[in-house]
């Protein structure tokens, strides 16, 4: 690694408050970073008195949070899901995050946000968020489509899930002219932030945090237009800038696993880690720096696919199809190294239909091969012998009875692959779309205090959203970035707008 890529993943060394000549704005708070998390930080910190100044790196910001699908990951009883008949409540959902988002969840976060969810989604409508009061049927897809705010975004329904808690739908996406509109969920917070009195600074950029003599954070070094600036925060900083898909240096340094999966978002974003660098030189600890939210979407907008098999390169059943996208992507790239296809037969196969324009659901569909008979396949697959053959023998025999008793799929899923001809698509990593961001961060407290090495809080220094871990710790579910960077960023700026100046 040269010094200069070094530097893309090393700490931002803090500056020292007696080197800082004048300050150019002073004000209670600073927002560093105008996404999902920065618009309610910011709201959240100037409903509560405070003076907020948000930095924003972009001309105008919104950042990955606007190019989002807009679902927000609720529940334990929201209006939208009791509009669409479905009973829920904060202790099921506490129980299906931790079994889901982990290992090593923050249990107390957890429990923070599942007991504070209904609240959340009142703060989110009473801030101009609106859902759509309709369910899209669990069978048909779980892609929202007009008039659809909620569905289900995860493995609830799944094993083993559904046996560790009761099951409801928990997607809540925000719709603009019957699409998801992560642009239109920004409009309305970014708006709202401003309402709030927040004073919002575009073109600036967040370089370093400037520190007291005891370590404590007291502002913020930045470049505005070219220009470097200072800017006092009286009670704190928040740091909001999202996470570090696009620093292949930081990738390389704390997730190399993750190096072979495509971010989405946007490269004019520049998800750079530049606030979890900053956090750092101001003796932060970063945790969990290997996890990300990986999705393979072979059914997104093609639930048949679930009627057929995932096999790995041995051709063994390694999971339950049914579980969600994002847990196929994290078990197919780091427990089977990206090497998996999936076995359908031709009652299943739906190749895109023409003119699919929905990025979201139509696949890159690879075919790898096409047989007559499994042992066929297999051979074209350069797979062992009686090896994928036994997989769909045993399958197969215990479909037809409406049973999988190694995985548990859901009966609904299930039937005998017995229509030729026999295709196994190609899902290997560089052959379809596996999406990446990163989920790892500063180590914060449920109040957003970021802590060093020993768990010690640092005075005047916050993180929330994808700058910091949070409540998706390993594993993930559509909807919980955006509910966690609403719900963090709110809590952080609460924390630094009640601390003392
Ligand atoms: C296509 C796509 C679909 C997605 N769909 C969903 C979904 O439906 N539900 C869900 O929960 N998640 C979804 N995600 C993930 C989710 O959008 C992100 O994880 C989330 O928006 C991150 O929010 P954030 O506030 O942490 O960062 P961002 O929204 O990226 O905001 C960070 C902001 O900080 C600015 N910035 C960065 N560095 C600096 C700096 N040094 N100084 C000043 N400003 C800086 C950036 O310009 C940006 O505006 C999706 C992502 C993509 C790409």
């Amino acid at each position: 690694m040269s010094e200069n890529e070094a530097s893309k993943s090393h700490a931002s060394p803090a500056l020292s408050e007696r080197e800082v000549q004048a300050w150019d704005v002073e004000t209670d708070v600073v927002v560093v970073g105008l996404g999902a998390t920065g618009a309610s930080a910011a709201i959240e910190a100037a409903e509560a008195g405070a003076a907020v100044h948000v930095v924003e790196r972009g001309w105008r910001g919104g950042g990955a949070s606007a190019e989002s699908t807009a679902q927000l990951y609720l529940g334990g009883g929201t209006p939208l899901q009791k509009a669409c008949g479905f009973d829920d409540d904060p202790e099921e959902m506490y129980k299906y995050l931790v079994a889901s988002c982990g290992p090593g969840v923050d249990e107390a976060k957890i429990r923070q946000y599942s007991d504070s969810s209904v609240d959340h989604y009142h703060w989110l409508t009473g801030h101009g968020i609106h859902f759509e009061p309709a369910f899209v049927p669990y069978e048909v897809s779980t892609h929202p489509g007009p008039g659809q705010g909620l569905s289900y975004t995860g493995s609830e329904r799944a094993h083993p899930f559904c046996e560790i808690a009761k099951p409801a739908p928990r997607g809540h996406t925000v719709l603009k002219d019957g699409k998801m509109s992560g642009e239109f969920m920004m409009q309305v917070l970014m708006a709202a932030a401003q309402e709030a009195g927040a004073v919002i600074q575009p073109d600036t950029d967040g370089e370093r945090l400037v520190v007291d003599a005891s370590g404590a954070v007291v502002g913020l070094v930045a470049r505005f237009r070219g220009e470097r600036q200072y800017l006092r925060a009286r009670r704190g900083v928040v740091l909001t800038t999202g996470g570090f898909a696009h620093n292949e240096e930081m990738l390389r340094r704390y997730a190399p696993a993750l190096l072979g999966p495509t971010s989405p978002i946007g490269p004019e974003i520049g998800d750079d880690g530049s606030g979890i660098r900053m956090g750092m030189g101001a003796q932060g600890a970063a945790v969990r720096m290997d996890a990300g939210c990986v999705t393979l979407g072979f059914a997104y907008g093609h639930r048949d696919n679930l009627r057929g098999i995932l096999v790995n390169a041995q051709g063994q059943r390694y999971v339950n199809e049914d579980v969600y996208q994002t847990n196929h992507g994290q078990i197919a790239l780091l427990e089977q190294k990206g090497q998996v296809y999936l076995i359908v037969d031709d009652s299943i196969y739906s190749p895109p239909a023409a003119g699919e324009d929905d990025e979201l659901v139509s696949w890159d569909v690879e075919v790898a091969a096409v047989a007559e008979t499994p042992e066929e396949l297999e051979a074209e697959l350069g797979m062992p012998p009686r090896s994928l053959s036994h997989t769909l023998a045993v399958y197969n025999e215990f479909a037809a009875k409406g049973e999988d008793p190694y995985f548990h799929k859901e009966s609904v899923w299930l039937q005998p692959l017995q229509s030729p001809p026999l295709a196994a698509i190609d899902l290997r990593v560089g052959h379809t779309y596996y999406a990446l961001f990163t989920l790892g961060g500063l180590h914060t407290t449920p109040g957003g205090e970021v802590m060093d090495v020993e768990g010690n809080i640092i005075p005047g220094l916050y993180a929330a959203g994808r700058t910091a871990s949070g409540i998706p710790a390993q594993g993930y579910n559509s909807g919980l970035s955006l509910g966690d960077c609403t719900f963090s960023g709110r809590m952080a700026a609460a924390s630094a707008a009640k601390r003392s100046a």
